[in-house]
């Protein structure tokens, strides 16, 4: 058979993003390879995202819109998976007859089999059953070789147990399970020598990895990654505070890799809120983890996500949530209106806020936050901090100048998660893919809002 285009549609979180990899890395060995042009395509995964009802619109309108494709390309395939695959199954094939194959969140390894199916019998095929202990597949060492990036994402638990009130994952990602550490090493290796030099390890509540099945803590698992000869850094997403340990805190001064970071969701400042989200902690309690934490590591840097407008939050409660920000002071955050879902509890809670208010009370948190990091970002002037270096920035990229120009800017990114771009005179027969995975000393120069710009403290450091 003719080698296949493989175009992928991924919506949603991170761990999104690594299963799209995955999946792309188990077509390659069925003679599939990757491209950027939807007309191009023969196979289109659509990869998707349940949290939020606007996510599922964009999702419902995506694969709306490829129909007309497949009507013009006869051996077009259409597959979704993700979250919504795994919310609504049979009913997204009966909406939109166009699609091939629909698989489910613990089904991702199975998709070259589904394809060779539909291949085989001309039938659409759906398989979104759970198991207690999903499949990972594991890449072959090949195919990661061939890549250069300097960052990946590794998967160490999938799906939760905390049932918040307002989020789909309980019942899309199924019940907390947690890898095992011998296979999240052998991918970190394998990663390693591939030349990644930055790996962010993914669930969506790391800190109690592996408390259900008894094998290492989160912590431990950390000082198993520390130890990996020629991984630079290490990052964690996403932390619940209510598992925030002592222990944990503790990584961030013992651990020279882990980076300087942690996004701690705390999603209402108002204790009455919390209760009825199902977060197991108060505002009280969160304020104090964050304490410890500044304690073992005083430049840490802080994110969080907030919800705003969460059914029956009054005046008082939105106003709790900006205290917390005043007094918590967050490098940055993200913050949502809530928004109903039909599988959810909250989404039958009464006393819906009125979407104008749930507008407010965003642009509120977003102005405030403005306000607090302007002043935060201004202390960063003139300071020194090690950043990874990822390769040409995207105003490099965009304008072509790494072609021509005197002057090339590069990015990275500091251990806080800050992006820094800083410019190099090319004067030095400058071979930019071979300053990617650095750790340059880069002192800033100024601050935007999305990025710092900053230049080489070590002038002749390309010799070293
Ligand atoms: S901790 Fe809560 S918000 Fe996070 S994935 Fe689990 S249920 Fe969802």
């Amino acid at each position: 058979m003719k080698s296949r285009k493989v175009y992928i549609q991924t919506i949603g979180c991170q761990m999104n993003v690594y299963d799209s990899g995955k999946m792309m890395e188990s077509l390659v060995p069925v003679n599939c390879s990757p491209t950027d042009s939807l007309g191009e395509a023969d196979i289109i995964i659509v990869n998707t995202c349940a949290i939020r009802e606007k996510a599922v619109q964009k999702v419902h309108s995506f694969i709306g819109r490829l129909n007309s494709l497949k009507t013009k390309k006869e051996n077009l395939r259409i597959i979704v998976a993700g979250c919504v695959a795994q919310q609504e199954g049979r009913a997204l094939m009966n909406r939109f007859p166009h699609i091939d194959v629909v698989l489910g969140t613990h089904t991702v390894h199975r998709l070259p089999d589904m394809l060779e199916e539909v291949d085989h019998n001309g039938e659409p095929v759906i398989d979104i059953g759970m198991s207690e202990s999903p499949v990972e597949f594991d890449a072959p060492k090949s195919q990661l070789q061939a890549q250069s990036d300097t960052n990946r994402f590794v998967t160490i638990m999938r799906g939760c147990d905390n049932y918040c009130t307002y989020c789909v994952v309980p019942y899309v990602r199924g019940r907390e399970t947690s890898r095992r550490p011998g296979d999240i090493l052998n991918e970190i290796q394998i990663l390693t020598q591939s030349g990644i030099k930055e790996i962010t390890l993914l669930g969506q509540n790391v800190n109690s990895y592996g408390i259900k099945e008894g094998w290492l803590t989160f912590p431990e698992l950390l000082e198993m990654a520390n130890r990996v000869v020629g991984l630079k850094r290490i990052r964690f997403v996403t932390s619940h505070p209510k598992d925030l340990s002592d222990d944990l805190i503790a990584s961030f001064q013992r651990l020279d890799k882990l980076c300087n970071h942690i996004h701690l969701p705390v999603q209402s400042g108002s204790n009455r809120i919390l209760e009825m989200m199902n977060r197991k902690y108060t505002r009280e309690r969160y304020i104090e983890k964050v304490e410890k934490l500044r304690e073992s590591a005083p430049d840490i840097s802080i994110t969080t996500d907030i919800i705003v407008g969460f059914p029956g939050e009054r005046h008082e409660d939105f106003d709790m949530t900006l205290r917390l920000m005043e007094t918590v002071r967050f490098d940055n955050l993200f913050v949502f209106e809530y928004s109903d879902s039909a599988i959810t509890p909250s989404s039958r809670f009464p006393d819906k806020i009125l979407q104008k208010s749930k507008n407010e009370r965003l642009q509120e948190v977003l102005r405030l936050q403005k306000h607090i990091s302007t002043e935060k970002d201004r202390l960063l002037v003139g300071q020194v901090f090690p950043i990874l270096v990822e390769g040409p920035s995207k105003k490099e990229l965009k304008s072509g100048a790494l072609v021509n120009s005197s002057q090339k800017e590069l990015t990275g990114r500091s251990s806080g998660n800050r992006i820094v771009n800083f410019s190099l005179k090319t004067d030095c027969m400058l071979d930019i893919d071979a300053m990617k995975g650095e750790i340059i000393d880069i002192r800033i120069d100024r601050v935007f809002s999305n990025s710092l710009q900053g230049s080489p403290v070590e002038k002749d450091f390309l010799k070293r």
